[in-house]
């Protein structure tokens, strides 16, 4: 008998997920190359390994001064710093002032810089230029005052961009370690589907699912690894299963729906799958089902997506569910659905009792960003998914909704 907790509102399959989520257990990482880490989450701190800046530092190119000294004397130049170097001579004496470039650090005594532009040369000296002030500090920043020894200043789980790996560079790291990304075996069943090196029959279809999912989970972080279409046989969905439990997660398209030969559930209950949900109140997507196959001699307990077949229900039901998981498997942190707001531009229905996550474009280059469902055949309709970048979410309490509501919509 299938264990199993039925068909959900959309809002606890959400919360069902990102309990699993905050449950995981304790994940692998590994350690790469500083560049290799674009792109991937940390799972250590970076730490400041000395101040920075790591002296006082001349923030412009000019003189060295002391303020209090430089409200229009004439201050004898006793030689010039450059940046990499040190003062060598001693404390700023009074009267006089040290040339110095951006990124020196300055002479001991002194406490601002006269930019370049500000002053005039007397042959040995320089004066202030009528009409500028220098205050204290000017042009100067102290050591330590953008970061102290031993401060972290990116935590475990942040996703590494450009900016985070330039600074674990200045702090030193040549290499990190980050969490592994975890493998995602992709299963897709049906006996209508054929591989792209096979010209379709009349009544074929490409294997389209197994190429969306492979790019999904490689954005969302994961390792795809895509396996042969199983036919709608027990034997072929229980081989492939079990090829697929050398993954982390185990994701499957189609068959499972009521149909005679939708067998995906049945294999995984007789594998002795615990079910978390195996139907979600939306659409499309309605037939989604969340679990977890027990752990194994040779293998830790997996969790599995059955994702419906028809494309745009397979893709709005991995963004839903498998994507906050997948996410949190790489140690991207606990995390549901991104969802934004933004105004109707049209009138759309809604479904009384279904969550409806409608494929639609967003116009995002203003300031109010506006919203409009697309022209669609139905949860098949690949094409009208690509004309669109987003999803309307479309809460199952409301039969319409109209031009300039503000909707919620889900990012993909
Ligand atoms: P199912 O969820 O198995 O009932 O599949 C529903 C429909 O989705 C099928 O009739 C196909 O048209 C389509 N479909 C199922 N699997 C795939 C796939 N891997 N790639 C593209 N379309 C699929
Ligand atoms: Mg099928």
């Amino acid at each position: 008998m299938m264990a199993t907790n039925g068909v959900v509102a959309f809002d606890e399959a959400v919360e069902i997920v990102l309990r699993h989520a905050a449950g995981l257990d304790r994940l692998s990482t590994e350690t790469l190359a500083l560049l290799d880490c674009r792109g991937r989450v940390l799972a250590e701190a970076v730490v400041a390994d000395r101040d920075q800046p790591p002296f006082d530092r001349s923030t412009r190119d000019g003189f060295a001064v002391r303020a209090a000294e430089a409200a229009g004397a004439a201050l004898r130049v006793l030689g010039l710093v450059r940046a990499g170097e040190r003062w060598q001579d001693g404390a700023l004496e009074q009267g006089a002032a040290i040339e110095i470039m951006t990124g020196a650090p300055m002479p001991e005594g002194a406490d601002a810089v006269v930019m370049v532009e500000h002053v005039e040369r007397l042959g040995e000296a320089v004066r202030r230029i009528e009409g500028r002030t220098i205050r204290a500090g000017e042009n100067v920043v102290l050591r330590g005052s953008e970061a102290r020894r031993g401060e972290d200043l990116l935590a475990a789980g942040t996703v590494m961009g450009a900016t985070e790996l330039a600074l674990a560079a200045a702090c030193g790291y040549s290499e990190l370690r980050v969490y592994r990304k975890p493998g995602v075996a992709i299963v897709a069943t049906g006996d209508e589907l054929v591989e792209l090196d096979t010209p379709p029959g009349e009544q074929q279809i490409r294997n389209s699912n197994s190429y969306g999912l492979a790019a999904m989970v490689g954005e969302a972080r994961g390792r795809p690894w895509r396996l042969a279409v199983a036919r709608d046989l027990r034997e072929e969905i229980l081989e492939r299963v079990t090829e697929g439990r050398r993954a982390e997660m185990l994701l499957l398209s189609g068959g499972v729906s009521m149909g005679k030969y939708d067998l995906v559930e049945e294999v995984l209950a007789e594998l002795g799958a615990e079910f978390f949900f195996t139907g979600v109140k939306m659409q499309p997507g309605k037939p989604v089902v969340f679990g977890r196959l027990p752990a194994r001699a040779e293998f830790p307990a997996q969790f599995f997506f059955g994702l419906p077949g028809n494309p745009v229900s397979t893709q709005v039901t991995f963004h839903c569910f498998v994507e906050p998981l997948l996410r949190a498997m790489g140690g991207g942190g606990v995390q549901g659905p991104r969802f934004v707001q933004a105004t109707l531009d049209e009138d759309v229905a809604g479904k009384a009792g279904l969550m409806r996550v409608l494929p639609a474009r967003l116009k995002a280059d203003r300031v109010r960003p506006e919203v409009r469902v697309v022209g669609w055949q139905g949860s098949g309709d690949l094409a009208a998914n690509a004309r669109a970048n987003c999803y309307a979410v479309l809460p199952p309490d409301k039969e319409r909704f109209l031009v300039g509501d503000v909707i919620t919509i889900l990012l993909r």
